[in-house]
């Protein structure tokens, strides 16, 4: 797997750190607990999207583009980073926000949504759930193109084969960290929200010859659902990477028990979880992803699916910032 052949734009200076979480494994009494700390990324609040952007703002910048258009939920970190991206190369962005719960865009909310305002987005475009949202991406390049501009379309999440190089990129970093360290892991955990970091770590993981189980924790679909998503995904990165030989579909492996009432909506595991963390190691999860990952994480060690001795590596993508959209819930619940 050779990366360097991609053109990449960088967004953060070395490698994220790579954890041990000493108080939550004596609490949980179970696996040892480790942590890669994709919170930490670069751009404007950090997160997973920031390892995408690096080669979806690079193909951009290639094709001339001066405008980026994204879509996403109402509270999404990855709009928030697709903004501060142009932001640092000097470029406009418009974003496409889906109401994914019924009316739940307030122009006034804080967390990502006050970051749209304060990092100077170009334009809004509210639509509701089952919108096409091609097509209102695409509205919105034919704008910016009337303007005499150019714009380029990133997918939801950042989650396309170009994209999910970004998380191919991190299976390195994790091995080598891994390596340094003297720590076999036994599991890796992630949330699986649209699949490019799921798909990209295990297409990554593979391709370097590691055997290390990838377990996703779905945010939104029903397991098969997720399964398909995410194994289309892994056949496309593998397809551009060049990669040929046997691909066993039940690599792809996700929990669904974790979503609640469906994506975004508080659950008490999640506020439990969000609080565990906090208080145990001192580190932020997020109400919408990391706070439901975290909580199938705690669930799984729980029940000895992940067990006594082995090691766990949790990869926090981020979100924090989502936190302060969410302060009831995350300390009520
Ligand atoms: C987008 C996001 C995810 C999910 O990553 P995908 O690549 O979309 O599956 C997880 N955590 C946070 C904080 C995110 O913003």
């Amino acid at each position: 797997m050779d990366l360097a052949r991609f053109p990449r734009r960088r967004y953060t200076e070395g490698f994220t750190p790579l954890e041990h979480l000493p108080h939550l494994t004596r609490h949980m009494d179970g696996p040892h607990i480790f942590i890669k700390r994709d919170d930490l990324l670069g751009l404007a609040g950090g997160g997973n999207k920031t390892r995408k952007l690096e080669f979806l703002v690079a193909d951009a910048l290639r094709q001339g583009a001066d405008t980026l258009i994204t879509v996403g939920a109402v509270q999404s970190n990855h709009c928030r980073l697709t903004l501060a991206a142009a932001v640092k190369e000097g470029m406009k962005c418009r974003l496409v926000l889906e109401q994914r719960v019924p009316n739940s865009y307030n122009p006034e909310a804080s967390g990502n949504n006050f970051l749209y305002r304060l990092l100077g987005v170009e334009k809004v475009r509210v639509v509701d759930l089952g919108t096409d949202l091609n097509a209102a991406m695409q509205a919105e390049a034919d704008e910016v193109a009337a303007l005499g501009r150019k714009a380029y379309i990133i997918p939801g999440g950042g989650s396309n084969a170009l994209g999910a190089l970004g998380y191919a990129a991190c299976a390195q970093e994790i091995l080598m960290q891994a390596f340094e360290r003297g720590l076999p892991f036994d599991h890796l955990v992630c949330a699986s929200g649209s699949g490019g970091t799921h798909a990209g770590i295990l297409v990554g993981l593979r391709a370097l010859g590691s055997r290390i189980p990838v377990t996703g924790i779905s945010v939104r679909r029903s397991t098969p659902d997720q399964v398909e998503l995410v194994g289309k995904l892994a056949s496309e990165i593998r397809a551009f990477l060049g990669i040929s030989g046997e691909w066993d579909p039940a690599e792809v492996v996700v929990f669904d028990d974790y979503v609640g009432p469906g994506y975004s909506l508080p659950t008490p595991e999640m506020a439990e979880a969000v609080r565990l963390f906090a208080r145990k190691e001192g580190i932020l999860l997020d109400p919408v992803y990391t706070g439901k990952a975290a909580a199938g994480l705690l669930d799984l060690i729980a029940k000895g699916y992940f067990k006594k001795g082995e090691k766990v590596l949790f990869l926090h993508t981020g979100g924090s910032p989502a936190l302060y959209a969410y302060q009831d819930a995350v300390l009520r619940l």
